[in-house]
């Protein structure tokens, strides 16, 4: 099996681009970002603090996470329920971000990632991919660009969606999660030591797809 690991900051396009570039490689593009979401939902919903380790490690248990695909479209299912619509909410960014610096959490969503890199030639794209989950990874990507060029693509996703959100609170959150995701002790966002470093800035959608797919083919003909 093939396994393409694509990591990068919030916003940098990494799922847009993964799932159209797996798309042109008969891939499967597992976004392993939804997996912290679901994780996330379920503390909210729950009335768990997101930040509380003690309260949602023993919880753990009662959660199934499953990822199915529709036309090409990621799914996830939390303990039976669709909610691939209701972990894309502003708020759920945070959530995620708070309960994937928990140990507890990370370790308890490692082997559902591994296992679907053994199932299938995956692109998956996170924080820590290249790094920690699949370190053995054919392609490493880091994938990159300004922080405000990554809030204006957010804040006009979140505007598509009818989202009631500012551009400066978009870059807020996007700052904020930033030092989070980088500045946690378990598994901090960094380039693994034998990533391609790719920056977007000033791209378009389509310049960033040809640029990642050809890093791609490169790599994997020169293995
Ligand atoms: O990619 P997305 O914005 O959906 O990810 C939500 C949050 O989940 C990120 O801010 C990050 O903290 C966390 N995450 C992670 N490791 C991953 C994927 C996402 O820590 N592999």
């Amino acid at each position: 099996m093939i396994s393409v690991a694509i990591d990068g900051p919030s916003g940098a396009g990494k799922s847009s681009i993964a799932r159209r570039v797996a798309a042109r490689l008969g891939y499967t593009y597992v976004d392993t970002g939804a997996l912290y979401r679901a994780i996330g939902l379920f503390a909210h919903r729950n009335g768990i603090d997101d930040t509380d380790e003690a309260a949602l490690a023993p919880r753990l248990g009662e959660i199934k996470v499953e990822l199915f695909y529709r036309d090409g479209k990621q799914h996830v299912v939390l303990n039976g329920e669709d909610v691939s619509e209701d972990i894309r909410k502003p708020e759920m960014s945070m959530a995620a971000s708070n309960v994937s610096a928990l140990p507890a959490v990370r370790a308890f969503l490692l082997d559902l990632q591994r296992q679907m890199a053994r199932d299938y030639n995956v692109i998956m794209d996170g924080r820590d991919i290249g790094t920690v989950v699949l370190p053995q990874a054919d392609v490493k990507i880091f994938l990159t660009a300004s922080a405000e060029d990554r809030a204006m693509r957010r804040y006009k996703e979140f505007l598509g969606r009818g989202e009631n959100i500012s551009y400066e609170e978009v870059l807020e959150d996007i700052n904020r999660r930033d030092y989070n995701d980088s500045h946690r002790e378990i598994a901090p966002l960094r380039p693994a030591e034998d990533a391609i470093l790719l920056d977007t800035t000033g791209n378009t959608l389509e310049q960033s797809l040809d640029l990642v797919e050809r890093t791609i083919r490169e790599r994997l003909q020169s293995k």
